[in-house]
């Protein structure tokens, strides 16, 4: 008999393990969305890694039309008065059949629902309580429908009120102490960086990623700039203070609107009191932007959950819930000296820094341990 399936919130978690599930004749598949329709968050770009690219390729992601997103070959570090320090091969870590990509967010999302029949998506459901009956879950909604599943995932995000809500506790992520801010750049005449590849500049206090997202010349920008947290953050004064201030050169980058937000990270992730219920992408754990690896690592964790629940392996939310901690300690662990050593302002330590930057970027055996560890391994 088929097995019903139910999956709450349709990011990019969400929609991976759906199209994931959706050939898979033992399961049944429904996916319930709190918003009206899916949201693009236009403009917004990500950058994908070789292993989730791995992943999005076996539902057809190579399909996708050619100019809508882009390879970068390098990440290129600068230091804040933009002179080079050196490059890191992104070539190193792809295979013929995938490879380091960029693009805009909702590109990936077009994508992911394009396969999806969209009558398997009710929009407007917000779940009000989930109890147990027998083996099965029963999930209420705030509307008063309801729907009794074998499984259910739960990938509504960082703030993951579901969470909160099934588990009753109180779960909420904390302030990582940074502010993000976001622009896209049309390519100009004089920009100062490599326009093909990926280009990470690194200030006092904070840094600047810039990537191209499709090839018609239009990049994303991510800044991250250490802050206190407050409600009211004037955005063009604190790009004039904290980052004009380090480098005049800098101002064309940030012509265009500008929007920010509070960066939140998981203080911990957590294993469902429910065995066939299981959390999946930012609502598991979310990582500091420093990796580049929030969207990979929901992809990814898509793939492990898809296989594990339909090899229907024994003591699964063990299994699930170990596999996942591995990989975020491997990414935290990255993520946090970058987060480090990217904002250092000591002139001496920042010397030391692009002296061993140089150094460790064209160490093989580095880069396997450091990079290829989460780029190449599923
Ligand atoms: C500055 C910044 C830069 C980043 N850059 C990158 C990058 O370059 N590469 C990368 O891999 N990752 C990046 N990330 C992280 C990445 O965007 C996220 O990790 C990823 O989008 C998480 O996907 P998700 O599906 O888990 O959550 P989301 O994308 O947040 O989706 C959650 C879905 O659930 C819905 N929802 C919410 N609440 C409910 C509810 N109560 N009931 C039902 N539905 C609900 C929402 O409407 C939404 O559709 C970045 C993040 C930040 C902050």
């Amino acid at each position: 008999m088929k097995k019903k399936l139910a999956v709450i919130g349709c990011g990019i978690a969400g929609l991976t393990v759906a199209n994931l599930f959706k050939n898979n004749s033992n399961f049944d598949l429904k996916l319930y969305e709190r918003k009206k329709e899916l949201s693009l968050e236009e403009g917004y770009g990500i950058q994908l890694s070789p292993n989730s690219v791995s992943v999005l390729n076996k539902i057809n992601f190579s399909n996708i039309q050619n100019n809508s997103f882009f390879n970068p070959s390098k990440l290129n570090f600068y230091s804040s008065d933009n002179k080079k320090i050196c490059d890191l091969n992104l070539e190193r870590f792809n295979k013929n059949s995938y490879k380091y990509t960029t693009l805009k967010r909702s590109t990936l999302i077009e994508f992911l629902k394009t396969d999806l029949f969209y009558n398997n998506i009710k929009f407007g459901k917000e779940v009000k309580r989930v109890s147990k009956i027998k083996e099965k879950l029963l999930i209420n909604f705030n509307d008063n429908t309801n729907d009794l599943v074998d499984y259910l995932i739960i990938s509504d995000g960082i703030f993951s009120k579901t969470k909160s809500i099934v588990e009753s506790v109180n779960i909420q992520p904390v302030y990582s102490g940074s502010i993000a801010v976001r622009s896209l750049i049309k390519v100009q005449e004089d920009f100062p960086f490599d326009k093909k590849n990926i280009s990470l500049i690194m200030l006092k206090n904070a840094h600047i990623v810039i990537y191209p997202i499709n090839k018609k010349g239009e990049l994303n920008l991510v800044c991250i700039i250490r802050q206190k947290f407050s409600k009211k953050i004037d955005v063009n004064l604190l790009i004039k203070t904290e980052i004009i201030s380090q480098n005049k050169n800098l101002e064309n980058l940030f012509n265009n609107y500008l929007e920010f937000w509070p960066v939140y990270e998981t203080k911990k992730p957590y294993r469902s009191t429910y065995e066939n219920l299981f959390y999946l992408g930012d609502a598991f754990y979310t990582f500091t932007p420093t990796m580049a690896q929030g969207a990979s690592q929901s992809i990814e964790s898509a793939y492990e959950l898809f296989n594990l629940l339909s090899n229907d392996t024994k003591d699964l939310q063990n299994v699930y819930f170990q596999k996942r901690l591995n990989k975020i300690r491997l990414v935290n662990k990255r993520s946090r000296l970058n987060y480090y050593s990217f904002h250092l302002s000591n002139p001496l330590m920042v010397k030391t820094r692009n002296f061993l930057l140089k150094k460790f970027i064209k160490s093989e055996k580095f880069l396997d341990s450091y990079l290829g560890n989460i780029y190449q391994t599923i």
